[in-house]
């Protein structure tokens, strides 16, 4: 039985967008495990206090037959492979994030494990990506759609698909206007 799961990716250390392509190639090495459609990668400026290195974000559609605890351990793994310290403080900069954000229209609400990731919502770095791939999908929790979350975010952070190789032709014209 395959499970569709969708996993954010982000970066905000080193060639950013090179750690996100390489943690989305091993996404695939995951067992039961297959990438669909991957977003464009977005330039996108970093949330909270601890950091002004703006990240470069996307969204990877998964179908994996893994458990949801298996899909996060193995992209612990993953995170830890590529250099992202066990522990450190929140926000702080990192080589790459993995997060789960939905997978099916499964609730859980676990010590270790929150899905739907619960600020997914309010984040138009995520959201910005996921419309790309999966604008009608409803959030399980709230029932709006992914598009109409993004129209309605009050995120005011800049978020910008970026070109380049592997990018997905997508306009260079921001999401929000850079300032
Ligand atoms: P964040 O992504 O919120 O900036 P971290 O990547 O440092 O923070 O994750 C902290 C913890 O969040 C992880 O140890 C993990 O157990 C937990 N977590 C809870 N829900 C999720 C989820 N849906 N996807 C990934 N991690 C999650
Ligand atoms: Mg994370």
């Amino acid at each position: 039985m395959t499970h569709r799961a969708y996993i954010g990716v982000g970066s905000n250390q080193g060639d950013k967008q090179r750690n996100c392509r390489r943690a989305v190639k091993e996404i695939g090495k995951f067992p039961e495990t297959r990438v669909g459609e991957v977003s464009s990668w977005f330039v996108t400026e970093p949330w909270g206090a601890a950091s002004t290195e703006w990240y470069v974000n996307g969204i990877a559609a998964v179908d994996t037959g893994l458990e949801p605890a298996i899909l996060l351990r193995h992209c612990q793994t993953v995170e830890r492979k590529m250099g992202r310290p066990a522990e450190r403080p929140r926000w702080a900069d990192r080589v790459i994030d993995l997060d789960i954000l939905f997978y099916d229209d499964r609730v859980l609400e676990g010590p270790e494990l929150i899905i739907p990731h619960p600020e997914l919502h309010r984040r138009r770095f995520v959201l910005a990506p996921l419309c790309e791939i999966a604008p009608e999908l409803k959030h399980t929790l709230l029932g709006t759609s992914i598009r109409e979350l993004l129209g309605q975010v009050e995120d005011d952070k800049r978020v910008r698909a970026m070109a380049g190789p592997g990018a997905r032709e997508t306009p260079l014209s921001p999401t929000v206007p850079m300032r």
